[in-house]
């Protein structure tokens, strides 16, 4: 992230969300964006999502400026590189949990494989024995564990994820984490988690905690304290 800044609306309406962020991330890290609400941490995921852009500033994803791609490469790029999970499952009750899983990969337009990697997904999740139910038929725990196993299946170098813990108990919360970082480090994928839920984490690679639109590296419990 490269002096990212984002301003939304115009006149007395205008707000800067996000003003003059610059970061990096290394490939394979779990890092955690806190902060209190309103602070700008959605809008900071929705830009390294390529799901808005920024007003000023640029973001580099695998060496590529995508601050340059129009919008049908935006898609593409955001489809192979980009996996996403966020606080509600959003499953297709319609489908089954192995279909809901496919669905991203055949979105994509590469079937290839899909059904083999979704089951192997759904092993490394520890879910492979409620393939065939139906989404609808799952606990939340449950659900979340598909979600984690859907936002992996297009092997993206990238994964976001929005308040993955914000709808679960505290028990399920902590084998969701536990969940999300042994399969970062055996995938070896990047994980930019936006989180209220900074103790379940634990350790972690990287914290960057957004204040009033500006990015911080590090902890600060005393200031977030002050903030909650
Ligand atoms: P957080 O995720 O930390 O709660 P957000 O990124 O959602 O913070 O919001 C940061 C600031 O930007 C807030 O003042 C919010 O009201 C404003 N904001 C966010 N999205 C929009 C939008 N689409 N239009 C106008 N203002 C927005
Ligand atoms: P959270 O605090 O859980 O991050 P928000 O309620 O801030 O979520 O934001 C939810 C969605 O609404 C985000 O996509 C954000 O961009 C949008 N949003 C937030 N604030 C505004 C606003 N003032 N005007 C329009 N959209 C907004």
């Amino acid at each position: 992230m490269n002096n990212l800044t984002k301003i939304y609306g115009e006149g007395e309406n205008r707000v800067k969300a996000l003003d003059n962020v610059s970061f990096s991330i290394e490939k394979g890290e779990i890092v955690l964006i806190v902060g209190s609400s309103g602070s700008g941490k959605s809008t900071l995921l929705n830009m390294i999502g390529l799901l808005d852009r920024p007003t000023n500033g640029k973001i580099f994803i695998d060496g590529i400026d995508t601050t340059i791609l129009d919008d049908n490469n935006i898609s593409s790029f955001r489809n192979k590189k980009l996996g996403f999970i966020f606080q509600f499952s959003n499953l297709l009750t319609d489908l089954s949990v192995l279909e809901n899983i496919m669905l991203p990969r055949q979105i994509a337009g590469t079937n290839h494989a899909a059904e083999k990697d979704a089951r192997d997904l759904l092993k490394a999740v520890g879910l492979e024995d409620q393939m065939t139910k139906r989404a609808n038929k799952i606990s939340g725990g449950q659900s979340q564990r598909v979600a984690i196993a859907r936002g992996l299946i297009n092997k993206p170098s990238i994964v976001l994820a929005d308040e993955p813990t914000g709808n679960l108990d505290s028990v399920t919360s902590e084998t969701i984490v536990q969940l999300m970082k042994s399969m970062a480090k055996k995938l070896n994928q990047t994980f930019i988690i936006v989180t209220h839920d900074r103790q379940h984490f634990g350790d972690v690679d990287k914290v960057i905690t957004i204040k009033d639109g500006r990015a911080f590296e590090g902890d600060q419990p005393s200031e977030m304290e002050v903030i909650a």
